[in-house]
């Protein structure tokens, strides 16, 4: 069976990250002007995620999305390209307007557990180093944009294969609430966004 493309940046494994990288740049792809992002930090919780509402490349079944500490990131060129995607979700995703890439998502609500992180795609960056995806993220929503269900299982043991954890928000531990694994983290990010 032809293997399935997971994200280009894990289909050929998972590239370790460095100990000792500080941040990079950001690029959308536009050609002329594009919107560039400084990261004075390196990532945390980076993973693939199959939900549809963030950005992922064209083709791809997962996005590749990870944290920053909001105060280590800033745009440093062509700003006014950019614009919120959907000014009602919890989190505020920055696109281009001219290629459609979402450079970073941010959360403007204090209360959100996830409040003072914004939201990358590392993958956007030529930078080596960035901290590696650790997890898979809300893989059964794939359906939702379009994978047939009895793909599911191929999908979840490539993702094993690529130690990527498949997790389903907090469909694997019912009870949890406490900020602590990626699991409940997750679970917290998208009641947030169901209600906001
Ligand atoms: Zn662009
Ligand atoms: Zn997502």
């Amino acid at each position: 069976m032809a293997k399935i493309s997971i994200h280009p940046a894990v289909d050929n494994g998972v590239k370790p990250g460095s100990p000792n990288f500080t941040g990079g740049t950001l690029e959308c792809k536009c050609t002329s002007n594009p919107v560039e992002v400084s990261v004075t930090s390196q990532c945390a919780y980076n993973h693939v995620c199959g939900c549809t509402k963030c950005w992922k490349p064209e083709g791809a079944l997962f996005s590749q999305v990870a944290v920053v500490p909001r105060d280590k990131l800033r745009v440093s060129k062509n700003a006014d390209k950019l614009k919120v995607v959907d000014a009602n979700a919890a989190i505020q995703r920055y696109a281009c307007k001219d290629c459609g890439v979402h450079m970073y998502g941010r959360i403007e609500n204090t209360k959100h557990p996830f409040y003072g992180f914004d939201f990358i795609h590392t993958e956007l960056s030529k930078d080596q180093g960035w901290a590696p995806p650790e997890f898979a993220a809300f893989v059964s929503s794939i359906i939702e944009s379009g994978t047939p269900p009895d793909q599911m299982g191929a999908v979840r043991s490539q993702l094993k294969e690529l130690r990527l954890e498949p997790l389903d928000g907090c469909d694997r531990h019912p009870r949890c609430q406490g900020i602590g694994g990626a699991c409940s983290l997750i679970s917290i990010a998208v009641a947030g966004e169901a209600t906001a």
